[in-house]
C-alpha cells in the first residue's frame, strides 16, 4: 500500500492582502436610492500571484435572510484603474462577486478596481432599509474584499443564525451628499459636512474597520460625550417609540460607562468617536446591532431600563469581540457573541446595581445546564440552539474559566488575548494558547465541555 500525501498538492496559495476603499455616492432617500462609485485599492501582501478577487456585499444578505421582496444593491460595472472592463460573477444572491482580473496581480502590486453600486432601499426589515419612521439605516453597503484564509478565498454560503461576516481591518473614505434636511451618522470619523444647492455633502474617513455603515433621518436630536479620547455621538429619532428625551440620555449615560469600563480591563478603544443610534423599527422589530465604530440600541418599553441598558453593554463589547478582535462569525461565532455576552455580565457586576445584575449569570447558567455537552466552538448552522451554545454557554464558559482562575488572573489573560488578535482574526485556538501561556492552573475539564475538537 502507498500512501500519497495531498498536502503539498493544495490549490491553496500564499496570499494575504491590503485594502482601502474610496466611495463616493449620493443618497436619495424620497426616491429609495443610492448610487456610489467605489474605488478598491488591493495590495498583495502575499507571495504568489492572483488572477481573481472575491468581494463580499453583505448588506445583499438581509434581503435573503429576511424574505425581503425589493431592494438590493446591484453592481452594474466593474473596472480596473487601467479603464478594462472586467469581468464579474455576481454569487450568492448579490453576497458575494468574484472579479477576474486583465493581469495576474503580482506579489507587492496594487490594483485599482473600481465598482459602480445602485441600491434600491427596501422597507426596513431588522438591519437594513427604510423604516415607517424615516429611520435610514444602510449597513455594509460597500464592497468588501473577502478573506483569504488557510481554506483559500471565504466563499462559504452564509448561515441562516448569526451575521455571518468574517473580514480583516481596511481603511474607508466616504464621500456621500444627501438632501439638506437629512442628517447623517457614520461609523467613521466626519472630516466634513458642507451645505449647497440644497445637497449636505459629508465626508467620513473610517480607518481600520471591518465595516462601512451609515444611517440618515430628517430629525435626529444629537448629544455627545467624552470618554478618554473617544467622543460617543449619540443621533437618535425621537419619533420612534420610547426614544425619549430622558431614554436618550441613559442610553448616552450606558454607552458612557460601558466603553469606560472595557477601557479599564481591555486594550483602550482606539477610535476617536463611537457613534450610537436608536435601532430602527420595521414591522414592529427592532434590534440592537454592532458595527466598527457604530452601534444600533433597541429602546424597550421598560423606559430604556433593562433591555436597552444590557443592549448598550452588549454591542460596545462588540467593539472589542468583533471589531477590534475580529473573527469568522460564520464558522466560530462564539467568539463575539459569547465573548459579548460574558462582558455584558462583566459591566453589569461593574455597575453592581439591581437585581437584574445579580440574576444575570443565573440566567446564562440556566440554559448553560440544559445544553450541556454542547460545544461552544461550532459553525453558526451547527449550533443545536444557537443563541443557546452560542451566547449562553459561550458566556457560561468564560465565567467558568473566570471563577476557576479568579478574576485577577483571568482578566488580564483576556486584555493579552485582545492584544495579540488586535485588528487580526482571533480563532478558539489562539484564545486556548493565550489561557495556557498565562497559568498553570488546570482547566482541562471546563476546556473538555465546552470546546470540541476543531
Ligand atoms: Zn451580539
Amino acid at each position: 500500500m502507498c500512501l500519497v500525501f495531498l498536502s503539498g498538492c493544495s490549490d491553496r496559495k500564499d496570499l494575504s492582502f491590503e485594502a482601502a476603499y474610496t466611495i463616493d455616492g449620493d443618497l436619495y432617500p424620497e426616491g429609495r436610492i443610492m448610487n456610489y462609485v467605489e474605488k478598491a485599492v488591493i495590495t498583495n501582501t502575499g507571495t504568489d500571484s492572483t488572477k481573481e478577487l472575491y468581494f463580499h456585499i453583505y448588506a445583499n444578505m438581509y434581503k435573503h435572510l429576511y424574505k425581503v421582496e425589493d431592494g438590493d444593491i446591484a453592481v452594474t460595472s466593474v473596472c480596473d484603474g487601467s479603464g478594462n472592463m472586467l469581468d464579474f460573477k455576481r454569487m450568492q444572491e448579490g453576497v458575494l462577486y468574484r472579479v477576474k482580473l486583465a493581469k495576474p496581480l503580482e506579489p507587492r502590486e496594487a490594483t485599482e478596481i473600481t465598482f459602480l453600486c445602485e441600491v434600491l432601499i427596501p422597507d426596513l426589515e431588522r438591519k437594513y432599509g427604510i423604516s415607517p419612521d424615516g429611520d435610514i439605516q444602510l449597513p455594509s453597503f460597500a464592497a468588501q474584499l473577502a478573506v483569504y484564509d488557510e481554506n483559500g478565498w471565504d466563499t462559504e454560503p452564509l448561515p441562516e443564525e448569526g451575521d455571518g461576516r468574517y473580514a480583516t481591518v481596511a481603511d474607508y473614505d466616504l464621500t456621500i451628499r444627501v438632501p439638506e434636511d437629512y442628517t447623517l451618522a457614520c461609523n467613521g470619523t466626519e472630516l466634513s459636512c458642507e451645505t449647497g444647492d440644497d445637497v449636505k455633502t459629508y465626508r467620513y474617513y473610517a480607518e481600520k474597520r471591518r465595516d462601512l455603515v451609515v444611517a440618515a433621518c430628517k430629525d435626529y436630536v444629537c448629544l455627545e460625550r467624552t470618554v478618554g479620547n473617544t467622543t460617543i455621538l449619540g443621533y437618535f429619532n425621537e419619533t420612534v417609540n420610547c426614544v425619549t428625551p430622558d431614554n436618550m440620555e441613559r442610553v448616552m449615560d450606558y454607552a458612557a460607562f460601558a466603553l469606560d469600563y472595557f477601557n479599564s480591563i481591555f486594550p483602550e478603544y482606539p477610535y476617536d468617536t463611537l457613534v450610537v443610534t436608536n435601532a430602527a423599527l420595521g414591522s414592529n422589530v427592532a434590534v440592537n446591532m454592532e458595527y466598527s465604530g457604530m452601534i444600533t440600541v433597541y429602546f424597550d418599553t421598560l423606559g430604556a431600563s433593562t433591555g436597552s441598558r444590557m443592549g448598550t453593554y452588549h454591542e460596545i463589547a462588540h467593539q472589542w469581540f468583533y471589531s477590534l478582535i475580529g473573527n469568522d462569525e460564520n464558522n466560530e461565532p462564539w467568539l463575539d457573541e459569547g465573548f459579548a455576552t460574558f462582558a455584558t455580565g462583566l459591566c453589569m457586576e461593574a455597575e453592581g446595581t439591581g437585581n437584574v445584575d445579580e440574576t444575570y449569570w443565573d440566567i446564562y447558567a440556566i440554559t448553560d445546564t440544559t445544553m450541556q455537552g454542547d460545544k461552544v466552538n461550532v459553525g453558526a448552522d451547527e449550533a443545536e440552539v444557537y443563541d443557546f451554545v452560542i451566547y449562553n454557554r459561550g458566556c457560561m464558559f468564560l465565567k467558568h474559566l473566570m471563577d476557576t482562575l479568579g478574576p485577577d488572573k483571568f482578566l488580564p489573560i483576556l486584555a493579552e488575548y485582545c492584544k495579540n488578535n488586535m485588528y487580526g482574526i482571533a480563532t478558539t485556538d489562539s484564545f486556548l494558547n493565550t489561557i495556557y501561556a498565562g497559568t498553570d492552573v488546570d482547566i482541562s475539564s471546563i476546556v473538555d465541555e465546552y470546546i470540541g475538537k476543531n
